[in-house]
């Protein structure tokens, strides 16, 4: 085979002998001209991960409050409860249910992140809806929480990171999200992100999740004031990560939007680079199953070329309504829900087999749907999810507190 760079007869050597690439293959890949072999490669690795299968899974998802007080430089989404009480929402743990119900129960997961929101991130809101969940819908796995708000949970009830996961794992919890990974890099973190999980505890409970049997994906935030560096780096990280604690089933590289929030500077992403990334990720984690290219945030088109770089999943059909607010409030141009025909067909006609999947990725033919389920949704008990009256009733300062063992 004749390559138009010759950095890329390197990398298919490694890739051939399954030696993990180094930074400065990373580096290499994310600097080459030669879009077309680096396609190539990132497509034979998906192929030799899942043939040629591409993954979507009929879900639902919600933000279930947008109460935050960690002020990243990234986010549109939080509201500040005191100074712009307008914007606020939070759920509470009955309308959650009622969300997730509304167009059915023919789903396989359900997906749900937040704010650090004092008033619904705790166990006493969480455990009783989780456990509601499973009683009444036993074939949805729960998707719940990113890091960050596990993270902030086990800092309220003083938990150590092996406790709150145990607590988190019996109430039903499948999978964690990937997000609140952002970028890992110390320097650029403390500029984005200062006040949620540090890159450090973000690992450390990951791996400590996958000790216990609960799955996790992990995202990369790109886009903004990272340098390329970090992005390796961050890949990097999580190739080690894995290593050590086996239990990540995908990727998703997010792609930095810019409406409404202090990087607005940084502009959008390109084309270009969005593909560039998801091959870059597909050679950098050799030991991740897969790469998803995630509709809601480069959009479905992108999201199609992706699956001829790398990726090998396009998440999921999302709500009917109006559910998705992070990235809609940060300028995504994406709509709220895809029928999963669409998905079928966007997949077939890039020349693969479209597979429905759940949260851990078991595979389901494309019709399928529950047996009766064991009790009425409806009928089922309300939540006892009691909401403290205030903030007040935290702990002073959460930064004293252990976290981890
Ligand atoms: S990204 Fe998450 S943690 Fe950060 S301000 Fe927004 S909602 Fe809060």
């Amino acid at each position: 085979m004749a390559f138009a760079d010759p950095i890329m007869v390197e990398v298919e050597r490694k890739l051939d002998a399954g030696i993990p690439l180094s930074m400065d293959d990373g580096l290499a890949l994310y600097r080459t001209w030669d879009i077309h072999t680096l396609g190539r490669l990132a497509r034979r690795q998906k192929e030799r991960k899942s043939g040629k299968k591409v993954f979507y899974v009929l879900n639902r998802y919600i933000n279930s409050t947008n109460v935050c007080f960690a002020g990243c430089t990234f986010c549109s989404f939080a509201a500040d409860e005191f100074k712009e009480p307008q914007r606020v929402f939070r759920m509470t743990a009955d309308q959650v249910f009622a969300k997730a119900v509304e167009t059915g129960t023919n789903f396989n997961q359900i997906h749900i992140v937040g704010g650090h929101d004092p008033r619904q991130l705790s166990l006493d809101y969480w455990l009783p809806l989780m456990r509601r969940f499973k009683a009444a819908l036993p074939h949805v796995q729960l998707s719940l929480f990113t890091a960050a708000e596990i993270e902030y949970m086990a800092k309220r009830h003083r938990m150590s990171f092996p406790q709150i996961v145990t607590e988190l794992k019996n109430a039903g919890l499948d999978n964690v999200n990937g997000g609140a990974a952002e970028i890992f890099a110390e320097a650029t973190r403390a500029k984005i992100c200062a006040n949620k999980v540090s890159a450090s505890n973000w690992l450390l409970l990951h791996e400590e999740l996958h000790r216990q049997g609960v799955a996790s994906n992990a995202t990369m935030l790109y886009g903004h004031i990272e340098s390329i560096e970090d992005r390796i780096d961050h890949l990097i990280r999580l190739r080690e990560s894995q290593e050590r604690s086996p239990g990540f089933n995908a990727f998703i590289p997010l792609a930095f939007h810019p409406d409404g929030n202090e990087l607005s500077y940084c502009g959008w992403t390109t084309g270009l680079d969005d593909i560039r990334t998801f091959a870059v990720a597909r050679l950098m984690l050799n030991n991740f199953d897969h790469i998803k290219a995630y509709w809601m945030i480069q959009g479905l088109k992108v999201c199609q070329v992706a699956l001829e770089f790398g990726a090998d999943d396009m998440d999921g059909t999302h709500g009917s309504t109006d559910e998705e607010m992070i990235y809609h409030s940060a300028g995504t141009q994406s709509g709220q829900y895809v029928d999963d025909r669409e998905f079928r067909r966007l997949i077939e006609e890039a020349g693969y087999l479209p597979v429905r999947r759940n949260s851990t990725y078991d595979e389901f033919p494309w019709d399928w749907a529950p047996d009766a389920l064991p009790v009425s949704s409806a009928a089922l008990p309300e939540s006892s999810a009691a909401l403290p009256e205030s903030s007040a009733a935290l702990p002073e300062s959460s930064a004293a507190l252990p976290v981890s063992s």
